[in-house]
C-alpha cells in the first residue's frame, strides 16, 4: 500500500493554498502556508502564468494530495469513473468519497484523512462488525462504522470525537460520538462538497487529453 511519506506542508505550498493536511495546526500561526505562502524551491516566488495544462494537471494534483491518493490509484478511480453510468466527475467524487480512511475523517474518528489512513492500516474499525484495515475499502450506502471497542480509549481518537462534536458532520453521515459508531447514508453529490477547492471538470478534461 503505497502513500506520500515526504513533508505535508510542503504540498500545500505547492498548490498555492491550504489543503489542510494536518487538523488542528493548520488552524494555528504554526501552519507553513500562512507563513510562507508561495511554492517551496529556489524559484518558489516567481511562478509565471498559468496554462490550461497546468491549470488541469494542479487541479488532478490538488485532489489527489486532499485524498492523499497516489497517481497510479487515482488514474484507476477515475477510469472506473469513466466506465460507470452518469456523470463522470460525480462518479469520481463518489468513489473518492466512499473510502473508508475518508468516511473515518469525515466521521470525526481522526483529525485529518492521514490520520484515518493510519488508523484503519491498524486495525481500529469495524464495518458492518468486522475488521476492516484497508483504507481504500469502498463503502456502500447504509454501511456502518465504528470504532473497535478496545481502541475507544485511544487518545487521538479521543482526541479527534471531542473536537468533531463541536463541528458540523456531512449531511450524508450519520454519527453517534457516545457509540463511537456512524452511517454512512449515500455518496455525496459534486455540489455538496463544499470543502473541496477543485475544479473536477479540469481533471476530466486533463485525462481525456
Ligand atoms: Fe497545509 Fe498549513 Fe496544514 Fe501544513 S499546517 S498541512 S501548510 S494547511
Amino acid at each position: 500500500m503505497a502513500r506520500y511519506t515526504g513533508p505535508v506542508c510542503r504540498l500545500c505550498r505547492r498548490e498555492g493554498m491550504k489543503l489542510y493536511l494536518k487538523g488542528e495546526r493548520c488552524f494555528t500561526e504554526k501552519c507553513a502556508f500562512d507563513r510562507r505562502p508561495f511554492a517551496p524551491g529556489d524559484h518558489g516566488r516567481s511562478r509565471g502564468k498559468t496554462s490550461q495544462y497546468a491549470f488541469q494537471l494542479r487541479s488532478k494534483q490538488v485532489m489527489k494530495r486532499i485524498y492523499g491518493i497516489l497517481e497510479r490509484q487515482f488514474r484507476r478511480y477515475f477510469d472506473r469513473a469513466l466506465r460507470m453510468t452518469g456523470d463522470t466527475r460525480e462518479n469520481l467524487v463518489r468513489l473518492v468519497e466512499s473510502r473508508l480512511d475518508n468516511v473515518v475523517f469525515r466521521m470525526g474518528f481522526a483529525i485529518n484523512r492521514r490520520q484515518a489512513r493510519q488508523l484503519v492500516t491498524h486495525g481500529h474499525f469495524l464495518v458492518n462488525g468486522k475488521r476492516v484495515n484497508i483504507p481504500s475499502y469502498l463503502l456502500k450506502p447504509g454501511d456502518i462504522v465504528e470504532v473497535k471497542e478496545s481502541s475507544r480509549s485511544i487518545e487521538v481518537i479521543k482526541r479527534s470525537v471531542e473536537l468533531a462534536k463541536g463541528r458540523t458532520i456531512a449531511p450524508w453521515i450519520q454519527v453517534d460520538f457516545d457509540a463511537y459508531r456512524g452511517t454512512f447514508e449515500r455518496a455525496p453529490k459534486l455540489e455538496e462538497l463544499t470543502d473541496l477547492p477543485v475544479d473536477v471538470q479540469a481533471i476530466v478534461e486533463l485525462y481525456s487529453r
